[in-house]
């Protein structure tokens, strides 16, 4: 049997289903839900107002250990809130990874800055803060009013957004400490990371904002729903204010002081996001046996497994496995799918999208490597 037969059969037999499709990711949904978004519904507060999506924030944020969280229409809305609320706007430059969803550089460009693309580390496939270090060393200069500007250019750098890969930490201390050095406003793209912690801190809680996601493929979903969460109350002030088309508080004027968003999760799907809360220790739970289970299988077969990063506890959204080169991958996923198992590869790399060629970057050698060989493999966590 070929190897690539032998993961499908082990994939069947984890998931106790001889036949039929196995998807990357379903979401998990049960009585409580249909329940919960119910009771919105016979209450007829579907929209913007409503009691379930303080509730949701409430949850998030304590779930999260954060102080305040603010709920968005979805992850993607949540990151261009948080990067407008630490003052990214146009001519600016922020550093992100060059291997994420298109969304991390999407919300970048959307308040008029420009993504400048860095390498990942290996063992975390998440933004390397010694890349980070280098490129500011290299190319910027930190001014006496403490703001750091591209040295040819001039233009502010501003922020810098790493992402938590497939849920896996990245080495956000080290992270945070350069970019402090610098006086560069961290903000964590954690859409995949809900359950993830690094030296028993929760992702997302690092930064001066972190974000989430709760799209139908996340470890926990809302349908469409995002999230913003910090420590610091006027930035949370500031963020309600931007997703709430930044209307001023009045029993009945309509006044809005700035150009504002229609951002707010509606309690429809906070509604669903409550209900999915009270289930996502137990999800995680059954995600790890999922991922204890491939890293024995690889084990076995003498295939390479991506494990969680040293000094972190992955919430393992998206196990996925690193194959020899992208021949073998390519063959992986070419088999896999026709036989109705889905995996997918990880994103092709921002600096090769049309749109984003021109950005500055670095060599990005180890996102190239990873962006070619890894193999994400089915996910949900299978029943017990
Ligand atoms: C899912 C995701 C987002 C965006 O979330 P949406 O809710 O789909 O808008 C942003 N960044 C990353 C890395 C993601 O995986």
């Amino acid at each position: 049997m070929s190897e690539v037969a032998a993961f499908i059969r082990a994939v069947r037999e984890l998931y106790r289903q001889p036949d039929g499709a196995i998807p990357l990711h379903a979401p998990t949904l049960g009585e409580r839900e249909k329940a919960l978004v119910s009771q919105a519904i016979d209450s007829t507060y579907v929209s913007s107002v409503g009691r379930f999506v303080t509730v949701f924030e409430q949850q998030v944020a304590d779930y999260v250990g954060a102080r305040y969280a603010v709920a968005t229409v979805n992850g993607t809305a949540a990151l261009h809130t948080a990067l407008q609320a630490v003052g990214v706007t146009s001519g600016d430059l922020v550093l992100t990874q060059a291997l994420t969803f298109v969304a991390t550089a999407n919300a970048i460009r959307y308040c008029g800055a420009d993504p400048v693309f860095l390498d990942v580390d290996a063992s975390t496939l998440g933004l390397s803060p010694a890349a980070v270090d280098e490129w500011l060393t290299q190319h910027a200069v930190r001014r006496d009013d403490g703001v750091t500007v591209h040295r040819t250019s001039g233009r502010v750098v501003r922020a810098c957004v790493p992402m938590h890969t497939l849920g896996h930490p990245v080495r956000i201390d080290a992270l945070v400490r350069v970019c402090d050095a610098w006086g560069v406003t961290v903000v964590e793209d954690a859409a995949e990371a809900l359950g993830s912690r690094y030296q028993g801190r929760h992702v997302g809680t690092f930064g001066r904002l972190g974000v989430f996601s709760f799209n139908g493929n996340k470890i926990i979903t809302t349908g469409g729903g995002g999230m913003v969460v910090t420590n610091d109350e006027a930035l949370a002030c500031r963020a309600r204010h931007l997703t709430t088309t930044a209307k001023r508080p009045h029993p009945w004027a309509f006044e809005h002081d700035e150009v504002g968003y229609n951002y707010r999760l509606p309690n429809l799907n906070a509604a669903l996001g409550v209900a999915q809360m009270e289930r996502l220790d137990d999800l995680l739970a059954r995600k790890r046996t999922l991922a204890l289970r491939y890293a024995a299988l690889c084990d076995s077969h003498g295939w390479s497994w991506i494990d969680e990063p040293p000094g972190a506890r992955s919430n393992f959204w998206l196990c996925g496995l690193m194959l020899p080169d992208v021949q073998t991958r390519d063959h992986w996923l070419g088999r896999t799918n026709e036989q109705q198992i889905g995996t997918r590869p990880l994103w092709t790399p921002m600096h090769r999208l049309p749109m984003y060629q021109h950005c500055l970057r670095d060599a990005l050698t180890v996102t190239e490597e990873w962006a070619a060989r890894v193999l994400n493999v089915p996910s949900t966590p299978p029943p017990q």
